[in-house]
């Protein structure tokens, strides 16, 4: 193993590789204290430098975190060192999905067992706001007892980021799975656009044949916008009827997450003892292993987005990776883990204030300020002020994420408008306002 101590952390002994995509290799380990296997994902920094993902890996760490499902692989810690960030993760014994595939179709009743579980899968994400965007066999894993586990969560490479340069358009991989939306980046519903992968998915399960095929990669696209596609004359009514209804080109028209989970086929067999149960299960688990807030020792904190208590809205489950909190912090300054973007204007700041008056701190900024102040949804404060000097909109956007009821992370950052009037503005109005809120080091990135 190049460059690799055999054991990581003094904790994970190194085994085989199990596979390898584009900035990973990922590599069987076992817990040496527990004797558990797991996997381990080792991402190269620099090659994630280089084509600028570290804010996205960053952020796709923690959705990975936040999906705690039986059928989603569980990331159980992140750690790093100057060159690599390596998670740790649950490991699936039975390999990829693909591997079953590439040997023939599957008989309907367990292609049905493996469509069902990547649907609630999916839909267990969807409920936290969390999109795929790259399901396809190979990023469906099966454990040791055959149960599908998704993986890749969050870490593909999003459609919006093939514009960057080559070496991501191999990331984003074939396009037989992408919905006609997503190619056509007509700016896509991603709940909608996942549902089209888990039905061409399903196709290749039930056929071990892909729905479009074209040697032209043009010729390829127009079948998807089209939804061009041959059922064998094999496959049932129902499901037949219900693939139709997935791979439909319109988003609008397409079946919903929740009319997949009433169809008929879908249902047959579907325990009473259905993986909700389980994942409830979860939550509550989840939501009490993380009171405490900051584990050093896993080198992680879960942390929730403020929730508008007016509204009474459940948002997002957020989670920050431990790093960033602890590189908030003077004393403990990490940020060498991760390269800081100057260029974007953002600062972070914890406060040991109740949300509230975080909140109200902000709109007596705002307002001393002369901005409008708005909340979307998911709990975002969103600042706008029409710039006299400059004929443009300057945007600021404040997220509040709660790690414990009484200590709050804050990000405040430039979301539009002109950076220098932005920097005038958190130089002189926001960051001298922000000081009775503030209790750890404020630092701008
Ligand atoms: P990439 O993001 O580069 O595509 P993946 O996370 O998909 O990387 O991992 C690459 C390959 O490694 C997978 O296709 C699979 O074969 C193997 N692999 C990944 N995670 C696991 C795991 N948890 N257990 C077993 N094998 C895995
Ligand atoms: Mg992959």
């Amino acid at each position: 193993m190049e460059n690799m101590e055999n054991v990581l952390m003094q904790k994970y002994e190194f085994g085989k590789m199990l596979g390898q995509g584009n900035f990973a290799k990922v590599y069987h380990a076992r817990n040496l204290e527990s004797g558990q296997n797991i996997s381990v994902k080792v991402i190269d920094k620099e090659k994630v430098l280089k084509v600028g993902l570290i804010d996205q890996t960053k952020r796709e760490i923690s959705v990975m975190r936040m999906v705690r499902h039986p059928n989603i692989i569980q990331l159980y810690e992140v750690m790093a060192t100057k060159n690599k960030i390596y998670f740790a993760m649950e490991y699936a014994k039975g390999g990829e999905l693909f591997d079953r595939v590439v040997k023939g179709r599957l008989k309907e009743d367990i292609a049905r067992k493996y469509f069902q579980q990547l649907i609630l899968a999916v839909d267990f994400c969807h409920s936290r706001c969390v999109y795929h965007r790259d399901l396809k066999p190979e990023n469906l894993l099966l454990d040791e007892y055959g149960n599908l586990k998704v993986t890749d969560f969050g870490l593909s490479v999003h459609q919006s980021c093939t514009h960057l340069d080559g070496l991501l358009h191999t990331t984003c991989g074939t396009p037989a799975y992408v919905a006609p939306e997503v190619i056509s980046r007509r700016g896509y519903d991603g709940a909608k656009s996942d549902i089209w992968s888990c039905g061409v998915v399903l196709f290749v399960l039930l056929t071990g044949q892909l729905p479009f095929k074209d040697s032209n990669i043009m010729q390829l696209y127009k079948k998807i916008s089209r939804a061009e596609y041959k059922c064998p004359s094999s496959l049932p009514p129902d499901v037949r009827k219900l693939l139709k209804r997935i791979l439909d080109p319109n988003p609008i028209t397409r079946i919903s997450m929740k009319k997949v989970m009433e169809n008929s086929w879908f249902k047959e067999g579907l325990g009473t003892h259905s993986d909700h149960t389980d994942v409830t299960m979860e939550k509550i688990m989840e939501n009490s292993l993380f009171k405490e807030g900051l584990d050093l020792h896993s080198g992680h904190v879960d942390v929730t987005p403020y929730i508008d208590p007016k509204k009474h809205e459940l948002t997002k489950v957020s989670s920050f990776n431990a790093f960033d909190i602890i590189s908030l912090s003077t004393r403990f300054d990490l940020s060498g883990l991760f390269v800081e973007n100057d260029e974007k204007d953002e600062v972070k700041f914890t406060s040991l204030k109740p949300a509230l008056d975080i909140i109200s701190k902000m709109e007596e900024i705002a307002s001393s300020l002369k901005m409008e102040v708005g909340m979307n949804k998911g709990g975002l404060l969103k600042f706008k002020k029409a710039s006299e000097s400059r004929n443009s909109l300057l945007l600021i956007d404040v997220e509040i994420f709660e790690i414990t009821s009484c200590f709050h992370l804050v990000e405040v950052k430039k979301s539009g408008g002109d950076a220098f009037d932005y920097r005038e503005m958190m130089k002189n109005d926001i960051k001298p306002a922000l000081q009775g809120i503030v209790s750890c080091g404020m630092r701008s990135k």
